[in-house]
């Protein structure tokens, strides 16, 4: 099957802080792909050299056999990427920023079926500031899908929400899966891993201290809860409740 992202000996540092470490993984069409670690692990400076709005010191990167800064235009019109919630405008209609958003790509899905699609159909007139926690992260996912990709990056899409909007999300993500679109995300809820993903990545000071499926994380611990088993390969065990 085709690898939809491929990324060796990825590097980058921040004056003397190895960012990310000669990290290399990669995604199958239709596969989603969990990126675990710590705050502070390399997280998103992976996911920013990958997408190319970073330049990595060293290391190769390609989506769906392109490469991110050489073929920056053709590329974007088959990736959605859901930005951290800071980067949109909130004083402006549900509507209008779906408008602008699919003005940027030539062949836009219509944004008042995705709308529907995800349930906020009835909020286009409202300001995206008034939103519910739920509701905006469903107007993400609407964003990101309006270029009509067949890759998308989720960055800590379920942050922030309550566990019935969470499974939502899930849902949702589910689905998309099912339409054969691949996934690459990163998540805190191990739960949501375990639903979701096929393969994860663990990231510690930048370099992976695991990677495969979740059983097999599980099974290369000694632990028996996919949780345990994480906290164990970032060495942030929990003992009596408390993180060490
Ligand atoms: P994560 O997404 O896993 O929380 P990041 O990729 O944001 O991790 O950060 C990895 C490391 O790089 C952290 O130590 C962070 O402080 C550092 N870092 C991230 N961005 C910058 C930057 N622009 N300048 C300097 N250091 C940075």
């Amino acid at each position: 099957m085709e690898d939809v992202i491929k990324v060796e000996h990825l590097s980058k540092s921040y004056g003397n802080l190895k960012a990310v470490d000669d990290f290399s993984f990669s995604v199958k069409r239709g596969k989603v792909f969990g990126l675990l670690g710590a705050n502070g692990a390399g997280k998103s400076t992976t996911i920013e050299c990958v997408l190319g709005t970073q330049k990595a010191d060293s290391g190769v990167v390609s989506i769906l056999g392109m490469n991110p800064t050489i073929h920056r235009r053709e590329l974007f019109e088959q990736v959605g990427v859901q930005f951290q919630e800071t980067n949109y405008q909130e004083n402006i209609k549900v509507g209008e920023l779906c408008e602008v958003t699919a003005s940027l790509y030539r062949n836009p899905e219509d944004c008042n079926k995705l709308l529907k699609r995800f349930g906020i159909s009835d909020k286009a007139n409202v300001l995206v500031k008034e939103l519910s926690g739920g509701e905006k992260q469903r107007l993400f996912i609407v964003l990101a899908l309006i270029p009509s990709p067949k890759v998308v990056f989720l960055d800590e899409l379920t942050t922030g929400l309550d566990a019935r909007a969470r499974r939502d999300v899930w849902q949702i993500l589910a689905k998309l899966k099912a339409d054969g679109i691949t996934i690459l995300l990163t998540s805190h809820f191990m739960e949501e891993v375990e639903t979701l993903c096929d393969e994860i990545c663990i990231l510690k000071k930048g370099k992976p201290v695991f990677y495969g499926t979740v059983s097999e994380a599980v099974n290369q611990s000694p632990h028996n809860k996919f949780e345990d088993a994480y906290l164990w390969f970032t060495d942030e065990e929990v003992v009596n409740n408390e993180i060490l």
